[in-house]
């Protein structure tokens, strides 16, 4: 922490002492990446965080530029109305660009910002009014509390003091509840959207703010420069901000400033020198320059400052932080049903894929304080489902009701959000995360603050609420001596485990655990039926899936069997272990695939 800030404090200093130190070709050089790293920091959020890759942010630097400067010398508006009007327009052709593309998977979103980049260059080449290719000159100079900036030196405080603001509040607004949703993108939205978060909300914020940050820069360059024309907003400009958060480390603020610093630096040591070395002047320089940061990604591939961090964690003792529990207050718990009242009712659930019968016509009931294990071999439809109740898919036919309440035309937020949680039998927890930032997760929709408060740091209190009610978590599961490794770094079985913690920090009235203790070594699988134990004592209803019999029986109050998508047996753990039924199940293939498509 304390070296973070210290160097925070360094590179302040720095820039405010770096000019005075600089030639005049030293400081717009110095301007200029400063420039660069304003739209690499919304790189850093769209695609070091959110996972989606843009090569079309150019064309929001244009957009910024090129509004500003219209309406400046044709309208004869001042700059900061210009800048008023290009954060407005930018956002909008964001909503809507965001609107068509966001929703596209894989390589296709990439592709579409080529195609959307392209198109707006080739809108300012052609339109007479904003001057074609030729641009627009005279651009008046921003003025700043009575002063019009005219020289480097000048805009070098601005732009470098509007880096710094973007750092702060990025950095503020990612260590909080909005900021941890943001980032659970990168682990696809199925987990997320169950844990309550409203993925497409959270991808279109950060479209929306890469772009805002983009015209930021725009308007910066237009008035600094005081002319503009189409080059700096090509396509293949786009593709180079990409390179230099590639280059510095995408998933880092500070790999922002250190790509787009080290980018231009050495693309212009290049230019300036290598025709005096080789004795000539030619295009070697780019291609020594692509070379090179092919060289740079070989060697580091997470980018710079993540190499940098490593070096650093290797030298610092800060990182064994002793686990601590956290002073705030914890979160405030949602009424619970009474033991004994019906939480979940499944009616008659099918479910299809195609020509094979998941899950044919399941009805059952959970009721609350009890715990419902889920029996059957693999195959059997257990997990499918899981999935259909939890609305993370939808059933073909049937009924699930929560609480009284129809859920199976709600989406899984909503489900979430009425108090039904859940685990993934295949783990989906964000591997980098912390685990205590992991489980807090879980807490999403009980906090209320956005990502504007949490920027200016006026959701602290509750913030802090969050964190402690995570540690709580952790404290029932036994993870707390864990809570600030990575996610990733633990063992599967544990990591199961954290997923019940998160699952936990939704405040459920019903859990849906899938394979909880699978992986689980014996003292840990004895932990996990303590802890079940102890929740169905306080009143939580449970729905276990689980194939280690011992282990359900010891712990189940009720056992419903299936075999190849169809309910074989429900009743007291005793019986449903003699029902002649189950046993053929199990003696005809315990853990082994059932044959598919045979549904019966
Ligand atoms: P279990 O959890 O009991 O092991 P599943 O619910 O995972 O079983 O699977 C039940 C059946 O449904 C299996 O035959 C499986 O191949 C099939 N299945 C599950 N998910 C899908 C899917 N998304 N598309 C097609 N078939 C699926
Ligand atoms: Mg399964």
């Amino acid at each position: 922490m304390k070296l973070r800030h210290g160097l925070t404090a360094g590179f302040v200093l720095l820039m405010a002492v770096l000019p005075w130190l600089l030639g005049s070709y030293g400081r717009t050089l110095l301007d200029y990446i400063g420039l660069a790293t304003i739209v690499v920091l919304g790189l850093v959020l769209l695609t070091g965080v959110g996972g989606l890759t843009s090569f079309g942010q150019a064309a929001f630097v244009g957009m910024g530029a090129y509004t500003s400067a219209y309406l400046c010398t044709a309208q004869g508006w001042s700059p900061w109305w210009g800048l008023v009007a290009a954060l407005v327009l930018v956002t909008l052709a964001a909503l809507l660009l965001g609107w068509l593309t966001l929703r596209m998977s894989g390589h296709f979103l990439p592709l579409s910002t080529l195609a959307w980049g392209l198109s707006i260059y080739l809108v300012f080449g052609n339109v007479q009014a904003i001057g074609g290719q030729t641009g627009m000159s005279g651009i008046e100079p921003i003025s700043l509390l009575g002063v019009r900036l005219s020289t480097a030196l000048q805009y070098h405080y601005l732009i470098w003091g509007v880096v710094l603001l973007i750092v702060w509040t990025v950095h503020n607004m990612l260590d909080s509840r909005e900021g941890r949703a943001m980032r659970a993108l990168k682990g696809g939205t199925l987990m997320a959207e169950a844990m309550g978060v409203n993925t497409t909300r959270f991808k279109t914020i950060l479209f929306v703010l890469a772009a805002q940050y983009a015209a930021v820069s725009g308007w910066l360059y237009a008035h600094m420069q005081g002319f503009v024309n189409p080059t700096p907003f090509s396509l293949g400009q786009g593709i180079e901000y990409l390179f230099m958060g590639v280059v510095g480390g995408i998933a880092d603020l500070w790999g922002a400033v250190l790509g787009s610093s080290l980018y231009s630096l050495l693309r212009q040591w290049l230019q300036d020198w290598l025709p005096h070395l080789l004795g000539r002047s030619g295009s070697f320089e780019g291609l020594a320059f692509g070379v090179l940061m092919i060289l740079i990604l070989q060697r580091a591939p997470e980018g710079l400052w993540a190499r940098l961090r490593a070096l650093g964690a290797r030298w610092s003792t800060a990182a064994s932080q002793p686990p601590r529990r956290p002073s705030a207050p914890v979160l405030a718990e949602r009424a619970r049903p009474a033991a004994g009242e019906v939480v979940l009712q499944v009616r008659g659930l099918t479910k299809r894929f195609g020509g094979l019968v998941a899950n044919n016509a399941i009805s059952f009931e959970v009721r609350a304080g009890e715990v419902l294990a889920l029996i059957g071999p693999n195959g059997a439809g257990k997990s499918t489902l899981f999935n259909c109740i939890s609305q993370v898919d939808r059933a073909s036919s049937g009924e699930v009701h929560f609480r009284d309440r129809a859920v199976h035309r709600m989406d899984s937020r909503a489900v979430a959000a009425l108090g039904l949680s859940r685990t993934f039998q295949h783990v989906r927890l964000l591997p980098r995360m912390s685990v205590l930032d992991n489980v807090a997760l879980g807490a999403h929709l009980r906090g209320h603050h956005s990502f504007v408060a949490s920027a200016w740091r006026l959701d602290r209190a509750q913030e802090a609420s969050i964190q402690a009610t995570a540690w709580q978590q952790l404290e029932r599961c036994g993870l707390v001596e864990h809570a600030h490794a990575s996610a990733g770094s633990l063992p599967l079985g544990l990591q199961r485990v954290v997923e019940i913690a998160r699952a936990l920090a939704t405040d459920p009235c019903l859990l849906l655990l899938d394979e909880p203790a699978a992986g689980l070594r014996y003292l840990e699988k004895r932990n996990l039926a303590q802890l079940l134990q102890q929740l169905r004592s306080q009143g939580m209803a449970i729905l276990l899936v689980e194939h280690d019999l011992d282990f359900v029986m010891g712990l189940a109050d009720r056992v419903v069997a299936m075999d190849f998508g169809e309910k074989i047996a429900e009743g007291l753990p005793r019986e449903v272990q003699k029902h002649p039924a189950v046993i053929e199940a199990y003696l005809g293939g315990l853990d082994e695939p059932a044959p598919q498509g045979e549904a019966a």
